[in-house]
């Protein structure tokens, strides 16, 4: 068998290895049937119970409360940042968003085609290295919904504090990284996330919806994009995406296999601590974000003299260590260590940066 490279993809990232084994093994001829999941009818009995299992074993993941539905929808989250406002923001109604970078300006500029947007604080004067805290932040006094991201995948810049709305329902782009930490699910009135970073496939989008916030879409908005019809017709309107629904619930079962969300939460912050304290303790490497909002899930880093940065990802590629350029708007280094990334990785890392700064610095 082939050797599997350490891979710090952004996304669409890492898999867990028993996974894509698993996928294997099931792939000509799921569970004596003859047939792959991929070939099966989306309305049969073996499908739906894939399915459904997926949907409930997420939903032990992440103690999703029972007037909360779990969809499964396409077209990744960008789709996502015109379905939200199809949905929930009257025409003439406000939302409040919150800006701490690439995402979540996306997420604004989308918005701003179907009603008011007000950017209630942004991490700008900051230089997207600090999230404004909520004191300083102006909301509107009846928003539809505040929106924000968790997890800035980009920038490396992430929320560690769930911001307080009251009775404003709080919608919360968590594509990079649901799953990766325990969360109070109840906070939120819409969490959605991106599948291929902590759960599947690219395409796949998930969507976990307070149930009261059903039945609010303005009469222009997409049949497909309706979350009353996705939750009606349990996410089969048309055709789901069969394939990536089944590998994120395979993906779900070695999650709860590793101990569930909370280990995930205990090797995950091991991984990031690794990480960072060795940025931290060289005068080579360098992470710019304030201590409380560090990524856990994505650090991005710069070397001293960014000339070296050719020769360090060529030195990174022939060790395995793959994908490790941070992205084109800021440069330099970007590691993913999603929850499929493991210690083992990071350590890996961690050891030739360490060599790399002694041959070069
Ligand atoms: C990757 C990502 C997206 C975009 O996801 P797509 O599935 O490509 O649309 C949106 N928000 C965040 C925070 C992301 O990390």
């Amino acid at each position: 068998m082939s050797k599997r490279a350490f891979n710090f993809c952004a996304g669409p990232a890492a898999l867990p290895e028993a996974v894509l084994q698993r996928a294997q093994a099931e792939l000509l001829d799921w569970q004596g049937k003859g047939l792959s999941v991929m070939e099966m009818s989306h309305r049969s009995d073996d499908y739906v119970a894939i399915a459904e299992k997926a949907e409930q074993d997420l939903r032990d993941l992440l103690s999703i409360p029972s007037d909360y539905k779990v969809l499964f929808l396409q077209g990744g989250a960008s789709q996502q940042f015109a379905e939200i406002p199809l949905n929930l923001l009257p025409e003439d109604g406000t939302a409040d968003y919150i800006d701490t970078g690439i995402w979540s300006k996306k997420s604004i500029e989308e918005a701003r085609r179907y009603g008011n947007v007000n950017v209630a604080a942004s991490a700008k004067p900051y230089d997207y290295f600090a999230i404004p805290g909520q004191n300083e932040w102006q909301l509107s006094k009846n928003a539809a919904y505040l929106h924000y991201a968790s997890n800035e995948t980009i920038g490396g810049l992430q929320f560690d504090w769930i911001p307080e709305t009251g009775d404003v329902p709080l919608v919360v782009d968590m594509s990079s990284d649901i799953l990766s930490r325990e969360v109070d699910i109840s906070k939120f009135g819409l969490i959605y996330a991106g599948a291929q970073k902590n759960i599947g496939p690219s395409g796949l989008v998930v969507a976990i919806i307070r149930e009261d916030l059903l039945g609010r879409a303005r009469s222009s908005c997409p049949t497909m994009l309706n979350y009353k019809i996705a939750a009606d017709n349990g996410s089969m309107y048309n055709t789901p995406a069969t394939f990536s629904w089944y590998l994120s619930g395979l993906v779900f079962e070695w999650l709860k296999e590793q101990g569930g969300v909370a280990a995930m939460e205990l090797r995950n912050k091991a991984k990031k601590e690794l990480l960072y304290k060795a940025i931290d303790a060289s005068e080579f490497y360098s992470n710019p974000i304030a201590k409380n909002a560090r990524s856990w899930m994505n650090v991005p880093f710069r070397l001293a003299d960014e000339r070296l940065d050719k020769p360090f990802l060529a030195g990174a590629d022939a060790r395995g260590l793959l994908n490790l350029k941070g992205h084109r708007s800021v440069g330099g280094m970007r590691a993913s260590i999603y929850n499929a990334v493991g210690l083992d990785a990071v350590e890996a890392l961690v050891a030739y940066m360490a060599e790399f700064e002694k041959e070069h610095a």
